[in-house]
């Protein structure tokens, strides 16, 4: 992945620098603590499962959010949505990719969130050190000229966070295909405090 973030600890060995690498360079060398553990890392996945289901009752619930809420976010590791939140399981609608761009395809989930599971609301999660703060369109060129094939999608790199929040909001808020959007409202998560910053829409 391209998510290289400046924060990375010492034991973690990952290039710096993503800007103008090759593709297959970008992916980072897996810690440490990945790796010494019997088995690959979805073993432990499964594992875990196993523990969880143990311990797992039936809550009864149907698929629509309690809260009625979807929140949308980037992919970022460091962001525990639920614990940052507050929420619960079955409160909420989570729809993360790289950025937590609004992209067509979140359009595509935010409409039968809303549509089909009775949301009504969305709130937008953008955070600090975000990896595609340190990507450019750039990227597109770099695995077409390694894949020999341009990939159809946008990277969506951006510079400024805020300003990318207020497009996302922008992008909600002027969908017809959505039922409501009167209450979308759009934060920055900082990763070293924890808090979130409202960015205002205008
Ligand atoms: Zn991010």
């Amino acid at each position: 992945m391209f998510f290289v973030s400046s924060h990375s600890g010492p034991e973690q060995h990952v290039p710096l620098t993503v800007i103008g690498m090759t593709t297959s360079a970008s992916v980072p060398t897996e810690p440490e603590a990945a790796t010494a553990r019997p088995g690959t890392v979805t073993d432990r996945l499964v594992d875990a499962n196993e523990r969880y289901a143990a311990a797992f009752t039936d809550p009864g619930m149907d698929a629509r959010p309690v809260l009625r809420v979807a929140v949308v976010a980037c992919m970022d590791a460091r962001l525990d949505l639920h614990d940052a939140l507050g929420l619960e399981l079955g409160d909420c609608h989570t729809i993360r990719n790289a950025g937590g761009v609004v992209t067509d395809d979140v359009i595509r989930s935010l409409t039968i969130s809303q549509r089909a599971l009775g949301t009504r609301s969305v709130v937008l999660i953008h955070h600090t050190g975000c990896g595609l703060e340190s990507l450019t369109e750039e990227f597109r060129h770099d695995l077409e000229m390694e894949v020999g094939q341009r990939p159809a999608w946008a990277v969506e790199a951006f510079r400024d966070v805020e300003q990318d929040v207020r497009q996302s909001m922008q992008r909600v808020r002027t969908s017809p295909f959505l039922l409501h959007s009167d209450d979308v409202r759009g934060f920055v998560f900082d990763v070293k405090t924890g808090l979130l910053s409202e960015i205002d829409p205008t």
